[in-house]
Order: C-alpha cells, then sequence, then structure tokens
C-alpha cells in the first residue's frame, strides 16, 4: 500500500469522466487500498479515483466503517437535505450544498459481485459527492456558496 497524491483545484484529471472497471485484478486492488490509506492520512470522508489521477469509477468512503465502491450508480434516491460540505481536492473551503437525504446505490465490489448499499444523512451526502467525481463535478458547480471564514471557525467550535 502507498500513499498517492491528491490532485486539488484546477488540474484537469478532476474535469473528466471516469471510465468503467473491466478488469478486477491486483492494479485494482492496490487501487483500492491506496484509495484507503490516502483518505484515512488526509482524515476524509471519501476520495474517488480521479482526486487520485486515476480515471476510473472507483470511490471509498469511510463514514461508519469502509465501503468500496466500483461502477457504482444510482439505484434511488429520494429526499433532500441541505448542509455544509468539504472535498480534499478543495482544501480550506466548505459550501453549502443539497443533496438527496436518502440514496441507494448499485456497485461491484473489488471482485466483480455486484450488490446495493443505501445510505441516509451524511453517508448520502458522501455517496453523491464521490459519484459525482466520477463525471468530473466538483461540489462547486453545484453549491448555493461558500461557507464564510467565521462560519467555519463557528462549525468546528461545535465539533
Ligand atoms: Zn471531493
Amino acid at each position: 500500500m502507498a500513499l498517492r497524491t491528491i490532485l486539488t483545484d484546477d488540474d484537469p484529471a478532476l474535469r473528466k469522466r471516469s471510465r468503467e472497471v473491466t478488469n478486477f485484478d491486483r492494479r485494482l486492488h492496490t487501487l483500492l487500498d491506496d484509495l484507503a490509506e490516502t483518505l484515512e492520512d488526509a482524515n476524509g470522508a471519501g476520495l474517488a479515483a480521479p482526486q487520485v489521477g486515476v480515471l476510473r469509477r472507483v470511490f471509498v468512503v469511510n463514514i461508519d466503517g469502509l465501503i468500496e465502491l466500483v461502477n457504482p450508480r444510482i439505484a434511488c434516491s429520494d429526499g433532500e437535505q441541505e448542509g455544509s460540505e468539504g472535498c480534499l481536492s478543495i482544501p480550506g473551503k466548505l459550501g453549502f450544498v443539497t443533496r438527496p437525504d436518502h440514496v441507494t446505490l448499485e456497485a461491484q465490489d473489488r471482485h466483480g459481485k455486484t450488490f446495493t448499499v443505501e445510505g441516509e444523512g451524511l453517508l448520502a451526502r458522501a455517496f453523491c459527492h464521490e459519484l459525482d467525481h466520477l463525471n468530473g463535478i466538483l461540489y462547486t458547480d453545484i453549491m448555493d456558496r461558500f461557507l464564510t471564514v467565521e462560519e467555519i471557525a463557528e462549525l468546528e467550535k461545535e465539533e
């Protein structure tokens, strides 16, 4: 396993559409292991392959435990939540983003087996955020606005 460099801001890789995974081989497993390690090191909630320069439809989320998703798609989504959201590729900033409150994803695991996973609240938000990365979309494209420095300081006080 190895830490990978997280691309930031205007890196063109963040704006590309990632391709489907077709080989569930050791290379994919290494990518998934590296994503998990890099995510943990960065103390984040989710990390998508294009954020480390690999244009494949793969992401990991770690909120209540690590979930690896390969070729994910939204099977259903409902509800609405408003809240603040950050991104490891946009350091030091947070934005207000409206997302579905409940999302069910269909995806494959590292061996190619299909499964479904449900997320509510923060997990649903993370699923949508990471899925957007696979299509070259950043939260800044769909946010209402950035939080002010004062608002960020207020949030940090609550934690
Ligand atoms: Zn992100």
